[in-house]
């Protein structure tokens, strides 16, 4: 099942404009360009979703998307703008270890990262934030369509001894879209679990 229900609800940049903590949450985060717009618009099946997400100025807020029953979708900023000023980037750092530290309807995280680069240190701290909490995460190894049938097989590979214990893994292109069903089915599971 796709989520044609899913509507854009509020763009936040303090805890206090995040919707009521209710239901249950999964949260997407990646480096900016990881193709972490596009992996949320074809997992909801909604082609403009997160067209929001990337409107100039929102860019560096947390938007939040509604879905049916009181469940919701949370975009975090992308991070890695080395054009951003150093208080930003850190206005940035607080917000989301504070998101992720403190939002009790939070109930996954997916890191959406490019296949054709490694895991990165931002991956690696939202991992950690994410296992501070036991909370269940999930890597979208994304713009899979870019590596051919070996170089697909050992990326996964290594992220996931990589991973080990901390997250599962799997392939993902928002172009070709491969890996949707499991996307989906793992955003699910965590909603209704
Ligand atoms: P975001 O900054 O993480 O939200 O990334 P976007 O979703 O905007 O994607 C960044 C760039 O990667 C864009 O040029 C997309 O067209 C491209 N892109 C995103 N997903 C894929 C994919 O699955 N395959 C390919 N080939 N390109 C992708």
């Amino acid at each position: 099942p796709q989520f044609p229900e899913a509507q854009f609800l509020i763009s936040a940049w303090q805890p206090h404009q995040f919707p009521p903590d209710q239901g249950k949450e999964v949260a997407f985060v990646g480096r900016s360009n990881a193709g972490k717009s596009s992996a949320l618009n074809a997992i909801t099946g909604r082609k403009d979703l997160a067209r929001t997400s990337k409107t100039p100025g929102r860019t560096q807020l947390i938007n939040f998307f509604g879905l049916a029953n009181g469940h919701r979708l949370a975009d975090l900023p992308g991070y890695g703008y080395a054009k951003v000023p150093p208080e930003m980037q850190e206005h940035w750092r607080k917000l989301l270890s504070r998101y992720v530290e403190n939002r009790g309807s939070l109930a996954g995280v997916v890191v959406v990262m490019d296949s054709r680069r490694g895991v990165t240190d931002f991956d690696r701290q939202m991992l950690a934030l994410a296992r501070e909490r036991s909370l269940p995460a999930h890597l979208l190894l994304t713009k899979a369509d870019k590596l051919n049938r070996s170089e697909a097989a050992r990326t996964l590979k290594a992220v996931e001894a990589e991973a080990g214990t901390i997250a599962t893994v799997q392939l993902f292109s928002a172009v070709a879209k491969t890996g949707l069903d499991q996307a989906r089915g793992w955003v699910l599971k965590q909603l209704s679990g």
